[in-house]
């Protein structure tokens, strides 16, 4: 099973995506976790990265697309996995699909989370109280939220085209939520 999770910052991904990858036995991937491991370690990677993060922007397409292709190509990507945070722009769509391909696979299922604006926020405050995450500022909070409509947005409808996107009421209690995810993915895989 080969899955992406889209949605909002805030929407859930990381959450949900814990909670999925387990019930179907796959590898939970998150750009944003493998870029702040990067960034802990100090790599070149991680310092480029954090320009861009700290700043609530998206790291550029090339850096991603680079960094994705070589952990797809890992031995334990082949037992499935879900993509959460990845790709967050047509270019790097484009680019998923052409790593796969290579591979003869494809993407089985988008699935999109959503949840209303001021749900969104007030998530996102509690966790940078609770995560201390550097990009959980109002401030860098808004930039996200701009930055998904306006570069991550249209790719609910290149997956639309695709018959892939599946889209899933993020609000009320987490395993209400996880519940309703997995119902469709079973319904689907
Ligand atoms: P996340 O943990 O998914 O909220 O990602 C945190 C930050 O990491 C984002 O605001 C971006 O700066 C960066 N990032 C994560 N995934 C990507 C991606 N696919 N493309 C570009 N930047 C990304």
């Amino acid at each position: 099973m080969r899955l992406i999770f889209m949605g909002p910052p805030g929407a859930g991904k990381g959450t949900q995506a814990e909670r999925v990858k387990d019930h179907f036995g796959i590898l939970h991937l998150s750009t944003g976790d493998i870029l702040r491991d990067e960034i802990q370690k100090r790599s070149s990677l991680g310092l480029k990265a954090s320009t861009y993060m700290d700043r609530g922007r998206l790291v550029p397409d090339d850096i991603l697309l680079k960094m994705m292709e070589q952990r797809l190509q890992q031995d334990d990507c082949a037992k499935g996995f879900l993509l959460d945070g990845f790709p967050r722009t047509i270019p790097q769509a484009n680019g998923l699909d052409i790593i796969l391909e290579k591979n003869g696979s494809g993407i089985d299922a988008v699935v999109s989370i959503k949840a209303d604006q001021e749900e969104l926020i007030k998530r996102l405050v509690l966790r940078g109280k609770q995560a201390g995450r550097n990009d959980d500022t109002p401030e860098v909070i808004l930039q996200r939220q701009k930055v998904y409509w306006k570069q991550t947005a249209p790719l609910l409808d290149y997956y639309e085209t695709k018959g892939l996107l599946i889209e899933v009421n993020g609000m009320g209690e987490i395993q209400e939520i996880s519940n309703r995810i997995i119902k469709v993915l079973n319904s689907i895989c």
